[in-house]
């Protein structure tokens, strides 16, 4: 444990010294003003230079330049060396000066001349006392890791949960809770909100043709498609099942959705991906059923979904490759 010894006279630090080494203490170092001592603790550098630990500071509260006090009080002010315990030394022993020595964040005091048995018992328990706060300091710098740990573990892991591992969009469980809330936002509002389900035609032929892999990359690019189609922050894209994807638009209505249907069909029409099997064109096709309301109290996520359940159906019905709207209650 190291020990640094302020004091301005050469002999009183000698002294000091060599009480400190009778006691066992090896590891002492000296400034003969507060401004060296300054230096030594890297109080005056602004970078990582590299300075010794201190342990303990033993101080006299007479110094040229900055006093004792005022020593002290800087060296408690700098979070590099606040946690230094420091023992002022004092020839004036008044109830005055002690309670400055304390105010200035000394731990303890002792009177000079310095009695040597009385010095190593202090000196003792100080670093002794001081251990124990280093130690009690890094549990809880540990245990401050650990939470930090955790929560960054849970964030992703929330991610996790909360996303397709595809196709790295939300899944359905996350649909299920977000749809629930824009649906509750746009009844709150009064503002109009838009679900389209699509599915992907023939996919189990592609499957079938290309395989299962080609299969997983063709869901990615379509899933691509419609982000590069729908760019709103408003707006959700989840994955909703194997190959059905469900869009929500909020505050977007009739035509307008239909439209937006329809820019993402054609966009994933435009990707040009070899269908060779699929009964409606050479490339992969996908269909859209589209509903759109101005949701009320009355207005259940399930009702929605059905009733755009039942709009792609019907475009499946009517040739795959298509949109079609239904209006809330469609039938
Ligand atoms: P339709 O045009 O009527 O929609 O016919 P379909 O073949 O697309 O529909 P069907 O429900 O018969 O088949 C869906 C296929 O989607 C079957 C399944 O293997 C495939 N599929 C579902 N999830 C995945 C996936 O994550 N990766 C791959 N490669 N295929 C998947
Ligand atoms: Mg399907
Ligand atoms: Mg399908």
């Amino acid at each position: 444990m190291a020990i640094l010894i302020i004091d301005d006279v050469p002999v009183t630090r000698k002294i000091l010294e060599s009480f400190l080494k009778d006691g066992g203490y090896t590891d002492i170092l000296q400034a003969e003003s507060a401004e060296s001592a300054f230096n030594l603790l890297g109080l005056y550098s602004d970078g990582d230079d590299k300075n010794p630990v201190i342990d303990l500071i033993l101080m006299d509260i007479v110094l040229q330049g900055v006093d004792g006090i005022e020593a002290c009080r800087l060296i408690k002010n700098d979070q590099r060396s606040a946690h230094i315990p420091i023992v002022i030394l004092t020839a004036y022993s008044s109830s005055e000066h002690i309670e400055t020595a304390f105010k200035a964040g000394a731990i303890d005091f002792l009177p000079k001349p310095v009695n040597k048995l009385e010095l190593l018992a202090r000196v003792r328990s100080i670093l002794h006392f001081k251990s124990e706060v280093d130690r009690l300091r890094e549990r809880e710098q540990h245990l401050v890791e650990t939470t930090l740990k955790l929560e960054r573990a849970n964030v992703l892991l929330e991610r996790l949960s909360n996303s397709d591992g595809l196709t790295g969009i939300p899944n359905r469980r996350y649909f299920d809770y977000m749809f629930k809330k824009l649906l509750a936002s746009g009844t709150r509002l009064a503002i109009p909100i838009s679900l389209l389900m699509m599915d992907i035609d023939n996919f189990k032929l592609y499957n079938d043709t290309y395989g299962h892999l080609a299969g997983d990359d063709c869901l990615k690019l379509i899933s691509g498609a419609i982000h590069d189609t729908i760019k709103r922050e408003s707006d959700f894209i989840a994955r909703y099942g194997g190959e059905e994807f469900a869009i929500v638009l909020f505050g977007v209505e009739n035509e307008m959705a239909a439209n937006l249907a329809e820019n993402i069909r054609e966009h994933v029409y435009g990707l040009k991906i070899p269908h060779s099997s699929s009964t409606v064109d050479n490339w992969v096709t996908v269909s859209i059923g589209v509903v759109s309301c101005l949701p009320e109290p009355s207005v259940a996520p399930d009702n929605m979904i059905d009733c755009a359940d039942k709009a792609l159906y019907a475009a499946k019905s009517h040739g795959k490759n298509q949109v079609i709207k239904y209006e809330y209650p469609g039938v």
